[in-house]
């Protein structure tokens, strides 16, 4: 902290992935740092998000081993699953990383301000009367739940994911409003917890954001597992019933259930925040930025979820390094947002990174495109697990790979080399070099190249 307590380099307004991971960074290069948090360090990602939703994942992935051990020769019955225990596996996770978070922040001798902030001048955020100013301000307070005009969250029978996550007990019928992540990575858990679960989706395919192959084999596993997934299905409305709700949807056909799921997306934080008031030019809700995610007021940055694109606790490390180091004159090089991994943690994950083979030909041409898809059957690890699935590789005729993207248990793991080979322009080439463990299901990475590279091993040529 400075001599008078209230001036410094950088003041940051959200304590979430995004302003924690500018704040360490930050401090890291010698600058003061006061960082503003209404709530708890962590923000969504740690408290309400990834991490909880991750763990109660988990929990699923052990009560499907259970059910199905019997595959495997191992004779185990499933007697049941106790949320209330689950709750207390994935509330202590929780704890322990916010305290090793917070113990981390003390280290960095940053400054926490606890309260609700409010921009009110060009690089001043106020708390409980008590003006911050920064030589620099970034801002970073985050994503909220988005409804829909006649869908009102009681958080009883039409929930969020924030009291989707804290049930005590397993609901029987469960609607889930949306087929995007959030509502596949539920409709999983509760479905591999025993309940009957129908995705309502607006749009044509789950996961609409991944290449059209993904989407296929996600809902073709998903129908498999018995979740019933309604595509081209838009809500039209809910209403309670004396056990629990009754969904509508555009067509008049009703769905009952116990409890419903709001999963139609997140909306940037940003109302009544002075952001407008000082300058800061907002687009339907959200920051606009330069690539240097610099706003329209001079000095003030913002990170995370309120910047447009992919709402990730990764992205928002990313561009709270990169503004810290940006504020510290580094002049770091510009995060390219397709470069930003993606994996959707139901079962079977869904991981993806770079371009879609339709966004390739769109951005290169039909002609310069070439893809090809390597299926787990090949893959001995996959086979092991009993899981199916695929590597798909994009690549540029001729040159590096563009994009990858890949459906089956655990592949999420694999993410990394793929993200490695699309970041450094690799070519298929290239990679059919490297040696790839054998048996793991990275080598299906390796296959997939192999085959791209015109040598393929075990698949078809
Ligand atoms: P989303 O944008 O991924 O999905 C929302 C879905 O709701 C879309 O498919 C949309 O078409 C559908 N929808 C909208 N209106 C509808 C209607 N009237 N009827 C039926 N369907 C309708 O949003 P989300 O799943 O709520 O997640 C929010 C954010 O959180 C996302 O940006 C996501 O990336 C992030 N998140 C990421 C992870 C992860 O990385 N594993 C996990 C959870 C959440």
């Amino acid at each position: 902290m400075t001599a008078d307590n209230t001036s410094f380099d950088v003041v940051i307004l959200g304590g979430g992935s995004g302003g924690y991971a500018c704040a360490l960074r930050a401090s890291q290069l010698g600058l003061t740092v006061a960082l503003v948090e209404k709530d708890k360090v962590g923000g969504t990602c740690l408290h309400r998000g990834c991490i909880p939703t991750k763990a109660l994942l988990h929990a699923a992935e052990i009560a499907d081993a259970v059910r199905e051990s019997a595959q495997f020769g191992v004779n185990a019955s499933l007697e049941g699953v106790d949320l209330r225990q689950v709750n207390t596996y994935k509330d202590e996770i929780v704890g322990r990383l916010y305290k090793g978070l917070q113990g981390l922040i003390k280290s960095r001798e940053i400054t926490v301000v606890q309260g609700n902030g409010r921009l009110v001048g060009p690089r001043t955020v106020e708390v409980d009367g008590i003006r911050y100013d920064g030589k620099h301000v970034v801002l970073a307070s985050g994503s909220v739940t988005r409804s829909l005009p006649g869908l009102d969250i009681d958080g009883e029978r039409v929930v969020s994911s924030w009291e989707a996550m804290q049930l005590d007990t397993v609901p029987q019928r469960v609607v889930v409003i949306g087929g995007g992540v959030i509502g596949v990575e539920f409709a999983s858990a509760w479905r591999s917890f025993g309940a009957e679960v129908t995705i309502l989706e607006a749009l044509p395919r789950l996961l609409a954001a991944e290449d059209p192959s993904s989407s296929k084999a996600l809902e073709r596993a998903f129908r498999k597992r018995g979740i019933v997934v309604e595509a081209n299905t838009a809500f039209s409305g809910v209403e309670r019933t004396p056990s629990g709700v009754r969904v509508t949807v555009e067509s008049g056909e009703t769905s009952e259930a116990d409890i419903c799921l709001v999963a139609v997306g997140r909306g940037p934080h940003t109302a009544d925040l002075g952001y407008e008031e000082q300058g800061v030019e907002l687009d339907r809700g959200f920051v606009a930025t330069n690539e240097r995610l610099q706003t329209k007021l001079a000095g003030a940055y913002a990170v995370g979820d309120i910047v447009p694109g992919m709402q990730l606790a990764h992205r928002g490390f990313q561009h709270g390094i990169f503004v810290a180091e940006d504020i510290a004159g580094l002049e770091p090089a510009v995060i390219n947002e397709a470069d930003i991994p993606r994996v959707t943690y139901c079962e079977p994950e869904v991981a993806s990174v770079g371009l879609s083979e339709d966004q390739a030909k769109a951005a290169h041409g039909p002609d310069e495109i070439e893809s090809l898809t390597y299926d787990l059957g090949g893959n001995g690890k996959s086979q092991i697990l009993k899981t199916q699935g695929f590597v798909k590789v994009v690549r540029r005729r001729g040159g590096p790979v563009l994009g990858v993207h890949m459906v089956g248990s655990r592949v999420g793991e694999l993410i990394g080399e793929a993200q490695l080979i699309c970041s450094w322009e690799a070519f298929p080439e290239d990679v059919s070099a490297l040696v790839h463990m054998h048996p793991t299901q990275n080598e299906a990475l390796g296959e997939a190249h192999l085959a791209l590279a015109g040598k393929p091993l075990h698949s078809h040529s």
